[in-house]
């Protein structure tokens, strides 16, 4: 039996899927703190290369991508589909499973897709520079491997206990040429203050963060980049999903369910959103259901409330609707370090609000039985982020098995974990506790928020 499906190299999409027009209300504005207005495209120019300002707010159904990325899409691209035929046998379902792998990437994740556009477009228009920031490093090291191809510089500030504690991604980063500095740094006027302040301040993603707008906007030539979230990131990431497309054809089959984790939403949405555009247009054999994956410990989607927050701790981000668990939530120190965020997409928080997407959470306990599983089935260790979606897929396939019931499931395993074999180890040993935010803290963290807003005048 055929079982991976490669489709064939000139079926590398040329366009990307933007969901912006097809959304089934327009998507509320991200608003400027400081007036409460509308944020303006030349706002966000100060940090952003015009060509991604535009697609940010494009409402164009279909973006041509640049031969020029095409070409760095085929080292890895298309990424195999996978029937996921030993996984079924061990679960003893009768659900056919599917994944597509984009662990085959070098960096080893979806997250090259968006970092390949984004240098392109920067190099295209002068910028010499990229500032960015991570916390376990796949974001930087995705956008080291990009930096590196076209001949841009990049700094990155990385959250300094990461640094410390996860040597392997920077190392990652520094072979493709890339600058880490341990975040906060010297480099910055935020991070010389906190210095000053708390000499040894083991960093957060928001510091990080700051510090790479400063660095961007305080130099010439400078620009930001950022790996999740935002509207040009997801439709980026659309080639998952135009691939999967053609991919199930080859396979003679269609998804009635297709699951992806959710950190800020852009692999699931890169999966997800060309078969709601399928369904939208019905062009497709059936409906489908589709399933956002979240830790217990960051579940924005699940246990939050869909309103304007910042994207970052310290404020620095226009306001954007979205589902969160306010801004000053602070993460549990889970394994899925691509998973704690206190928000998510504001695409993927709409079609939340109108029922079309839905969400389910689990703690890391569960979702480390579910990869161990999968990875003495199928042989391929997935990250821990991944891990949440095969925890879903896994329940799915024995729910399917008790109720008798033919269904076919299609995930996205967004990366491999072999850079994460620490956290195996600490599975292995038991030192994982099963985090669950409490409902208390995200209530007391909504009602700061929401005074906040009254306080700025934003309802
Ligand atoms: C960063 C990351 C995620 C989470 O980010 P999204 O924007 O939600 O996709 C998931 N999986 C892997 C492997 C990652 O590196």
């Amino acid at each position: 039996m055929v079982k991976k499906y490669i489709i064939d190299e000139t079926l590398l999409p040329t366009r990307w899927y933007n969901i912006l027009p097809d959304l089934p209300e327009p998507l509320p504005p991200s608003l400027n703190p400081a007036t409460e207005e509308p944020v303006k495209p030349q706002d966000l120019e100060a940090i952003f290369p015009k060509e991604i300002v535009r697609q940010e707010v494009s409402l164009d159904r279909f973006v041509t991508i640049p031969e020029e990325v095409r070409e760095v899409y085929s080292i890895w691209r298309p990424t195999p589909l996978v029937r996921a035929s030993r996984l079924e046998r061990v679960l003893k379902t009768p659900a056919r499973i599917y994944f597509k792998y984009e662990g085959v990437s070098p960096p080893g994740s979806h997250k090259p897709n968006t970092a390949v556009a984004q240098a392109y477009y920067n190099l295209r228009e002068g910028v010499q520079r990229l500032t960015t920031e991570t916390g376990a490093g796949q974001w930087g090291s995705a956008l080291a491997f990009a930096t590196n191809l076209f001949g841009l510089k990049l700094t990155v500030y990385m959250v300094k206990a990461s640094y410390q504690q996860k040597p392997y991604r920077a190392i990652l980063m520094k072979t493709w040429g890339a600058e880490v500095v341990p975040s906060p740094s010297n480099r910055t006027r935020v991070g010389r203050e906190i210095l000053e302040r708390e000499p040894d301040n083991p960093g957060s993603l928001g510091i990080a963060i700051s510090e790479a707008i400063e660095d961007a906007v305080t130099h010439e030539h400078t620009k930001y980049s950022l790996g999740s979230v935002l509207n040009h990131v997801l439709m980026h990431q659309t080639v998952i999903g135009l691939e999967a497309i053609e991919q199930m054809k080859l396979a003679d089959d269609f998804p009635d369910y297709v699951v992806g984790c959710v950190g800020g939403g852009s692999n699931f949405a890169g999966l997800a959103y060309p078969f709601y555009m399928l369904v939208r247009d019905r062009k497709a054999p059936k409906n489908v259901k589709f399933i956002a994956v979240e830790p217990t410990a960051a579940p924005s989607l699940t246990k939050g409330e869909y309103m304007y927050d910042y994207g970052d701790t310290a404020r620095l981000t226009p306001l954007i609707k979205m589902y969160t668990l306010g801004h000053d939530y602070i993460p549990p120190p889970i394994h899925a370090g691509g998973l704690r965020y206190h928000g998510a997409a504001p695409t993927l928080s709409l079609l939340k609000k109108h029922g079309i997407f839905d969400s389910v959470a689990y703690d890391q306990v569960s979702v480390f039985n579910a990869a161990v599983l999968f990875a003495q089935a199928e042989g391929f260790i997935p990250a821990p982020e991944s891990a949440h979606a095969i925890k879903a897929v896994v329940d799915l396939a024995l729910e399917a098995r008790e109720k008798n019931e033919e269904r076919v499931i299609l995930f996205n395993l967004s990366g491999h974990g072999l850079l994460d074999l620490a956290a195996y180890a600490d599975y292995f040993e038991g030192r994982l506790p099963a985090y669950e935010y409490p409902k208390e803290k995200v209530v007391e963290s909504i009602e700061r928020l929401r005074a906040h807003l009254a306080s700025i005048g934003i309802a």
